[in-house]
Parts: structure tokens; sequence; C-alpha cells
């Protein structure tokens, strides 16, 4: 019986190998057929030939015609490897380099991370084999620091510099000045959009390659009236088209992950009591955090007679191409990040997209078939309300980051730095006085030792400031866990709709009275001792992957601190040093309590809130910190700490007088008063 088993068995196996190859050819064919198919195709051998005779080329191509797969390939393959030198591309988003160089170690058949891989702030997914690396434009501005003359690699690629993000931007001054003294180094600029003439003037008149594109007509309808709800109306429209219109994809463009994790939950809700009543719908999220086997889904190729609707951040308007969409909602929104150079304020908002926007995204339903675009919103508002073109990120961010690593790199002139579109000079400037304040800059604006050190960062530079402070206050194992907290903050905490009573109580086990950056490290040690449980997270409804993520970027800053020689030592016992060194960081980011319950900034006088997610929401203490801003349907403070103001003239007293921290009391609100103000 033995034997007859163990014949079956192999039987089995010889099988299912036959099968598994037999899948692995299917996959195979359609990889070739699908190559093939793109528009850039018919192109390699002009396009290789262009590259051979130009230094620099600006190649203009509509989303979706191959430009960021198959261009790097086509160059590995036609010898720009060889002599060991690496093909780099750049990407505006953490989400489309790693998506990117999954699929194209999938089209050559090698594991990623090996001859194909990506690089992204606090993950470097590459090795000594790598040929093609992926990378985030942040990634490769920061390789400049290593590597000044990008000497491992022969070709660059600035790919979707259409999206004009604020590293893509400073990379174009930067990748221009090295071309003059490295002949041997090819790059491409490759835009989705119309500014290929612009590129082409600032790079010396540099030839344009145009890869012609493939659209049909897409039919585009608009709301007779502004929609309320947009979220709702989304879902609504899904359901209709669902219901009504032939079988086809369905995009959504929402602002965020929460927006999205809301929409997917009344979505499934909705087709729940629908049940049999309508055709499978599957409904998948794309997002900046979305974990990578949660992206691979959203390619997959839909079951048939079932209808798939994904829910993109404007990370679906060109980084990636969903194929086989049909239909695009498009409820003209995306969340921005917006400096007032005035203020020296930056927050996050939900912003009108601009017209270019807004074409892109329909421009997503015309790519195999004609399409439809649902726009919620009007035609009117279209025409009237919406600006032509989204202003790039350097003319409307802070500074400050990029400011220092320039300085790092030696670039003191930033005035007359090679700017493709200029910052305002006031937004210059306040950057240079807010890296002096953090003691990065000298009165000659020269980067001091401290600057060097918080260069090594690859963050903000309040955030390097705070780390750097723990040093001196001596909890840097504290300081290491609140900023990795930090950079997932908003993810940490799970609240689904139906359990949320629980989930809030469950939260507030956490809250430390001090306020949330604390709350943020108890839970990231308790987490720790329950020995990095799934089942820990799970009861308490914390997001086990975001607090894994946590763990990854807190082993990586513990890296960075070796490097810039700080021990890593405990103040768990005193929370004072903890949040000095927190205000020795964000010192910028002070607010008073003052009447009617809310907050003032202290240099600006501007209105804020303590978000009600807030650890600090009923206690309303004098002085506080907060991490960033966020604007809804008013300016809130996210992650907000309880401080003193003396500390202020302790760990900036260039930048604050006492006079201005004049307070006697300087303690807490009567909390009966603090809730009454609240309401
Ligand atoms: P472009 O850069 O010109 O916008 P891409 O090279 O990104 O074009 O896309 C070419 C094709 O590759 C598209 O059909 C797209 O759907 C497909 N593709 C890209 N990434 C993936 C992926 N991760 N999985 C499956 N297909 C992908
Ligand atoms: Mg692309």
């Amino acid at each position: 019986i033995d034997f007859i088993q163990a014949l079956q068995l192999e039987g089995n196996k010889e099988k299912k190998e036959d099968e598994e190859k037999s899948e692995y050819q299917k996959i195979r064919m359609t990889i070739e057929e699908t190559k093939k198919s793109l528009p850039v195709f018919p192109f390699r051998d002009s396009l290789i030939e262009a590259i051979r005779n130009y230094q620099i080329l600006i190649v203009e191509g509509e989303t979706g015609s191959g430009k960021t797969t198959q261009i790097p390939q086509y160059l590995h393959e036609a010898g720009f490897t060889k002599d060991g030198k690496k093909i780099g591309c750049t990407q505006p988003r953490r989400v489309a380099a790693m998506s990117v160089a999954a699929r194209v170690a999938q089209e050559m058949n090698v594991k990623l991370g090996n001859e194909v891989g990506y690089s992204i702030r606090f993950e470097d997914c590459t090795s000594d084999r790598t040929v093609i690396k992926y990378m985030t434009d942040g990634t490769l501005h920061r390789e400049f620091l290593s590597e000044p003359d990008l000497a491992s690699y022969s070709v660059m690629i600035i790919d979707e510099a259409h999206e004009r993000t604020l590293h893509t931007d400073i990379l174009f001054g930067l990748v221009k000045d090295i071309t003059r003294f490295r002949p041997d180094l090819k790059l491409l600029i490759s835009s989705a959009t119309l500014d290929a003439e612009k590129f082409s003037n600032f790079f010396d008149e540099a030839p344009i390659f145009r890869i012609p594109g493939r659209r049909f007509p897409v039919d585009i309808y608009y709301t007779k009236a502004p929609e309320a709800d947009y979220v709702d109306a989304s879902v609504v429209s899904i359901l209709q088209i669902h219901a009504t219109q032939p079988l086809g994809d369905i995009l959504v463009f929402l602002t965020g992950q929460e927006e999205i994790e809301t929409c997917v939950e009344m979505l499934q809700d909705r087709t729940k009591r629908l049940g049999k009543k309508i055709k499978e719908l599957l409904i998948l999220p794309v997002y900046a955090n979305l974990p990578s086997d949660m992206q691979a889904k959203i390619f997959e190729p839909t079951p048939e007679g079932a209808r798939k609707v994904v829910l993109a951040t404007n990370i679906a308007e060109t980084s990636l191409t969903i194929d086989n969409i049909i239909y695009v909602i498009d409820p003209g929104f995306a969340k921005q990040n917006n400096f007032n150079s005035k203020t020296g304020m930056e927050s996050l908002m939900v912003v009108p997209i601009s017209k270019a926007s807004a074409n892109q995204r329909a421009g997503r339903a015309g790519r195999v078939a004609p399409g439809k675009c649902f726009r919620l919103y009007t035609a009117w508002a279209y025409k009237y309300e919406l600006e032509d073109n989204t202003v790039p990120e350097i003319q409307r961010i802070n500074l400050g980051n990029a400011v220092l690593t320039l300085k790092a790199l030696g670039i003191n002139d930033l005035i007359h730095f090679d700017f493709l579109d200029p910052p305002p000079h006031e937004t210059l400037v306040l950057a240079l006085e807010q890296l002096y304040a953090l003691g990065a800059l000298n009165h000659h604006g020269e980067l001091t030792k401290a600057g060097r050190r918080m260069a090594e960062f690859p963050t903000d530079p309040m955030l390097a400031k705070m780390l750097l402070a723990s040093e001196k206050y001596k909890c840097s194992e504290e300081i290491v866990s609140i900023a990795a907290m930090l950079s997932v903050n908003s993810s940490v905490f799970y609240r689904p709709k139906d359990k949320i009573i629980h989930a809030d109580t469950a939260r507030k086990n956490f809250f430390h009275r001090n306020g949330d950056h604390l709350t943020l490290m108890n839970v990231y040690n308790q987490w720790v001792g329950s020995d990095y449980s799934v089942q820990w997270c799970y009861e308490n409804f914390i997001q086990y992957r975001s607090m894994k993520r946590a763990r990854d970027v807190r082993e990586q800053l513990v890296g960075l601190m070796e490097r810039v020689e700080i021990d890593m030592v405990s103040s768990i016992s005193d929370d004072t040093n903890i949040r000095k060194a927190i205000t020795a960081g964000y010192f910028y980011h002070i607010a008073k309590f003052s009447k009617g319950g809310h907050y003032k900034t202290v240099k600006h006088n501007q209105t804020v809130m303590i978000h009600p997610n807030s650890a600090l929401f009923e206690e309303l203490p004098r002085w506080v910190i907060y991490h960033e801003l966020v604007f809804t349907s008013k300016e809130f403070m996210r992650q907000v700490t309880e401080i003193e103001s003396k500390w202020l003239l302790e760990v900036a007293p260039h930048y604050y007088k006492s006079n201005e921290l004049e307070d006697s009391t300087n303690k807490k609100m009567p909390k009966t008063l603090g809730k009454s103000a609240s309401k």
C-alpha cells in the first residue's frame, strides 16, 4: 500500500509540476504578448538609437504606454548595463516604485531585489546584482550625498517628470549639472503630458522623443448640482454603474486612506445587503501605505462575469496604470500639502484638483475601449472653478528638508540654483531661517556640525533635530520609537465602523496624560512587550501592518543614530526629558490655550484646535506642541503633547523671548472649564 501511495504521490507531483509549467507558460505568453502590445514597443529600436545619439532625451508618451516598465528593460537588453553600471528610474511615489519594480521583475522572470529592485525611504530592496533600480525621487536626492557623480549609473531616468514634486524639481537641477562632467551618463526625462517643451528648454534644447498614444473616446458626465458628500456620492455612482452598465472595471479617485477605507466599508455593507441581486463586485483599495501583497491585487485580472472597482488616491492618475478600466468616477479632490510662507504654517488639506488632473483622470477610462467618466461636480465648476494646472510642489510647500540636503551637497547659493521654476523668495528665506533656528546653519548660512548630522536623516529637519536632541536628554530609545510611530501615525489605530466603541475604548487605554507622542510610545512599547504579537494587535485594535512598518523604520533610525554616534539610552521613567527632546525639534509648532476653547499658535496667532482623536482633547493644557496641522472643517493639530513654556527658552533661546512666553499660571485649565469650553 505504501508503495502504491508513493507512486500515486509521485504521479500527482509530476502532474502538478506539469500544471505549474503550463501555468507558467501561460503567464509567459501573456507577458510577452502584453509587452508587444504596448504603444512603446514599435519604437524600441529608434528609442535606443536616439539614446545612443543624445546624452539627454525627453520622452513623452501617454500614461500606460510602457515608459516606466519597458524602457529600462530595453536599455538593459541593449547593453547599457554591461560594464556593471545600473539603470536608475525615479518615481514620485513609493507605491509606484515598489509596484513597477515587482512587475518588471516578473516580466524578466527574476526575483525582486536581485537584478531588478527598488529603494524607497526606510526600505532598500536591491542587491549587488541589481541592474535596474526603481527608487523614489527623494531617495535619489539623498543618494547624491553618498555618490555626488552618480558613478554607479549608466542611465538615469527621471520619470513622471510632469508630476513636478519637490524632489523631482530639485533633481532636474542636480542631474543637469552632472551630465556636464559625466559625458558617459545618459539622462532621460520622461513625462506623460504637455510639459515636454518646457523640459527641453531647460535641458539645453534636448530632443523630444514622442510615443504616440492610443486613446479611445471618453464620454464625460457631470452632476447637475454640487455633491455635499462625495464619498457617499461615489458609493451611489459605483452601485448605479454596477447595476445598469455593461461589464468593465471602475476606478474611483478619493483623497486618502481614511476616505478609501470608509468607502470600502460602505460598499461592502451595501453589496452584502443586495446579495445575489447583483453580479460579483470586487472592491480593491490603493493608497500609499497599502502593504505590497494588497497592491499586487489591483493588477490581477477580473474573473469572468465579475466587476472590479478600484478605490485609489491620485496615485492612479498617472503613476499606476490599471488595465481594463472603462468607468472613472472623479469627485474632483485631492489631498495637498500647503505651506503658508507668511505664517510658516504647513497644513495638509483636501483641495479641488486642476483641469489637467481632471483630464488625466478621465483619460484612464479610455485605454482599452471607449469609456465613461462621471465627474461628481458641475460642468460650471469644471469650467470656472478649477485651475488649469496644479501648482508645482516647490512653489507651495516647506523647503526645509530640500534646503538642508542641498546645503549638505555643498550648494550654498540657493538663490542662483538652476530651478525649472524657482520657489518663491519668501519660502526660501523662511526655510533658511528655520534651519538657522534649528541650529543646522550658522549666521553665514553655512552648514554647522549639527546640520551635517541632521542631514544624515532622511526626514524633516525638525524630526532630525528631535532625534539629535535625544542625546542631550538621554532618551534616544524613546525618541526613536516616537519618531518611527510618527512616520506611520495616522494608520496605527484600527477603527472599524461596526466596532467603533470598542476600538475607541482600546485606544483610550493607551492614552498618556501628557499627550499623543507618549501615547504612541506606549503603544510601541506594549507591542514590543507582547513580543511583536499579531494577536495583541488584534485584541487592542492596533493595525499590525503599521506596527511592523514602525519596527522597520525604527531599525533604520537606530542605524542612522549609530552613524551620527548617538548611543541608545533610555529615560523611560522621566517623560519630561522625552518631551523636552520633542520640543527641541518642534518648537515651531507651539500653541497656547486661548479663550473660547481653542488655541492660538504662538508666533503667528493662528487659531487651531486639538484633534478629537487626541489624548488631550478633553484636557486642554495651557501650552502644547503639535506634530502637524490638518485642515478639514477647521485647522486641527494632530499628535499633541503638553509642554511647559519655559522649556522653549531652554531649547530655542534664539527663537523665543521670555516676554512672548509670559504666563504666570502655566497650569492645566480646570477640567470642567476645559470641557465646557470645548463644546
Ligand atoms: P507608463 O509608464 O507609460 O505610464 P507603464 O510602463 O507603467 O506605462 O505601464 C505599462 C503596462 O504595464 C500597463 O498596461 C500596466 O497595466 C502594466 N503594469 C504596470 N505595473 C504593473 C503591475 N504591477 N502588474 C501588472 N501590470 C502592470
Ligand atoms: Mg509611468
